[in-house]
């Protein structure tokens, strides 16, 4: 930590342009390593936006990365100091805070429009976990906003030493590169929803003729499922929109269903649970307030801080699994069928 004395704010200004600088070149390395240029996403950054984020920003950088090269790029972020690394071994895609840049695997592998619809699908999860304030908004203590907090590490001779930046993200929690359980539900509620708009518009539908058979309807999404089954809450089943299709052409679960649905149990208790979900993503200080208090009212004291605690201690998707049950034996019902 930086000794508070010699955090002088002329240090910090250098350090938040040595960060930015640092950020750009190291950016601009990897767009030359691993870039696949020929990815275009602005429409699904439109959706996201003109459905979700209207009042924030959407501003972080996408690197498409091969499959093939996700080990070379591991060891790459890990060389920086700046960045901390990701595990990207199991990753399909992620969102690092720190560079505030968003990187999807494609699997060179898969049937193109497999392969298409998944990059896209798993691009919309991790922009939505990029959702920050608009600048405008934000005052970085008193002088014009910027988007890097700096932790300073000066020496006697007030020379940086070591900066390390940190995105102001605001609204739901992320721990390192995993959202903690809403901030999980909300970049797969807003997949999800990118996926159902992509299905009724007639778009992918190849893929899963190829699934479901020549007569497949994408106007019955959701009759089209995957029964899935958690042992002490019982099976339910879950519609096309909700699933991920795997590198065979199967069709699966993400870790992220759990939280989605959990958050959808709660709102169909409460109607107004999803507004005051939103805005609180998109840092809204009442809503931040708000959202928790409802979620207690529901569940009982401490609940949203027990589902907030399911992303880090344990096994991801057994403790996802586990909010979940949480949360439909806290309402004392049967989990049922999404629709
Ligand atoms: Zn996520």
């Amino acid at each position: 930590m930086a000794n508070p004395e010699l955090y002088t704010p002329e240090i910090k200004r250098r350090a938040i342009r040595l960060a930015q600088e640092h950020r750009q070149n190291f950016l601009a390395r990897l767009h030359a390593e691993f870039g696949e240029n020929d990815t275009d996403v602005s429409s699904e950054v439109a959706f996201v936006k003109e459905r979700f984020a209207q009042t924030s920003s959407l501003t972080c950088e996408y690197v498409f990365v091969r499959d093939n090269q996700r080990l070379r790029l591991a060891e790459v972020l890990a060389s920086d100091p700046l960045f901390y690394p990701i595990e990207t071994k199991n990753s399909g895609a992620f969102y690092n805070k720190s560079l505030d840049a968003v990187f999807v695997f494609r699997n060179q592998e898969m049937p193109l429009e497999a392969e298409s619809f998944m990059t896209r699908r798993k691009f919309v999860h991790e922009l939505a976990h990029s959702i920050k304030l608009e600048d405008s908004d934000v005052k970085f203590k008193g002088e014009d906003f910027n988007p890097y907090d700096a932790l300073v590490k000066v020496n006697k001779e007030n020379n940086i030493i070591f900066v390390n930046v940190t995105q102001p993200r605001m609204g739901l929690r992320l721990v390192g590169g995993w959202g903690a359980f809403f901030e999980e539900a909300k970049a797969e509620y807003i997949a999800t929803a990118w996926a159902k708009d992509q299905l009724t518009q007639g778009r992918f539908s190849g893929i899963f003729r190829q699934i479901y058979g020549p007569d497949f309807d994408p106007r019955l999404t959701d009759q089209l499922s995957l029964r899935a089954n958690i042992p002490e809450i019982g099976s339910f089943s879950v519609p096309l929109p909700y699933l991920m299709i795997d590198n065979r052409g199967g069709l699966n679960l993400s870790v992220s269903t759990y939280p989605l649905m959990g958050l959808e149990i709660l709102c169909e208790r409460d109607p107004e649970m999803l507004p005051y979900f939103f805005a609180a993503a998109n840092g809204d200080l009442e809503s931040l307030r708000e959202f928790p208090k409802r979620v207690d009212r529901l569940l009982g004291k401490g609940a949203y801080g027990y589902l907030q605690k399911r992303s880090k201690d344990e096994e991801l998707k057994t403790n996802f699994k586990r909010g979940l049950t949480y949360i439909v034996k806290a309402l004392g019902e049967e989990v049922n069928d999404i629709n």
